[in-house]
């Protein structure tokens, strides 16, 4: 079975899938960790990321691994370099290039496949998983994402404002919704979760319930 959480930057899907596939014991697919090593491995290897053709060979040869807890490049463990604001800042002509992201829902049908898995990312249950047996949609306003954001960053000793956040924010945003394939939209049969004046708990309730009820129906 796959459960797919699908929502904007900042509004806690990492946290949630994460809480809620421990609970229901399902495996996590965390398809924006594969979009940041992609880009991590194009500035690493000096690729422009603006050659759309050079960018999609990069992608067939570099071999990107999630682990429960790690993130793999070609085998080294790249696991915080990849949440980096270089890294986010430099995400959107991968992200936007449509080889790139057919490559990558081939490979995460790939690692769904036979798995009960919970999957998060911008476009699983519309274009990677438009089959799935439960969808969910998180939002949350602009401000209460952007702070969630400013508590993750600081933490990982980054010295940035919440108008920084912000600014970033609202690009990403704007990039995310225009972009013409695999653009960020709820799937119509996906629930919609409104998280504003919700603690992460209260979201990871929300969503297990759900996702149990769909297990209920799905069980002969
Ligand atoms: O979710 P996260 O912020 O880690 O995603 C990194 C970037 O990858 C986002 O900016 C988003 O544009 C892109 N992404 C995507 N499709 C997905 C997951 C992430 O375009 N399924």
């Amino acid at each position: 079975m796959i459960a797919t959480i699908d929502g904007p930057a900042g509004v806690g899907k990492s946290s949630v899938a994460k809480e809620v596939a421990r609970r229901v014991d399902f495996q996590l697919l965390d398809t924006g960790a594969m979009y940041r090593a992609l880009t991590l491995a194009a500035m690493r290897n000096g690729v422009d990321l603006q050659d759309g053709d050079a960018v999609i060979r990069l992608a067939r040869r570099t071999g990107i691994v999630l682990e429960s807890n790690r993130v793999l490049l070609d085998g080294h463990d790249v696991t915080k370099a990849i949440r980096t604001s270089d890294v986010t800042a430099n995400v959107r002509p991968i992200a936007d290039n449509d080889a790139v992201r057919m490559h990558l829902v081939q490979l995460q049908r790939r690692l769904a496949a036979g798995r009960n898995m919970v999957t998060e990312g911008r476009d699983q249950g519309t274009l990677a998983f438009p089959d799935a047996e439960c969808k969910v949609f998180l939002v949350a306003s602009a401000e209460t994402r952007a702070e969630r954001r400013l508590i993750e960053l600081r933490q990982q000793g980054e010295d940035v404002t919440l108008q920084d956040v912000l600014r970033q924010q609202n690009q990403r945003d704007l990039e995310d919704e225009s972009r013409k394939f695999g653009r960020l939209k709820p799937a119509v049969d996906a629930t919609i979760i409104e998280t504003d004046g919700l603690d992460l708990q209260q979201v990871v309730d929300r969503v297990e319930q759900l996702i149990r009820q769909c297990i209920d129906q799905e069980s002969p």
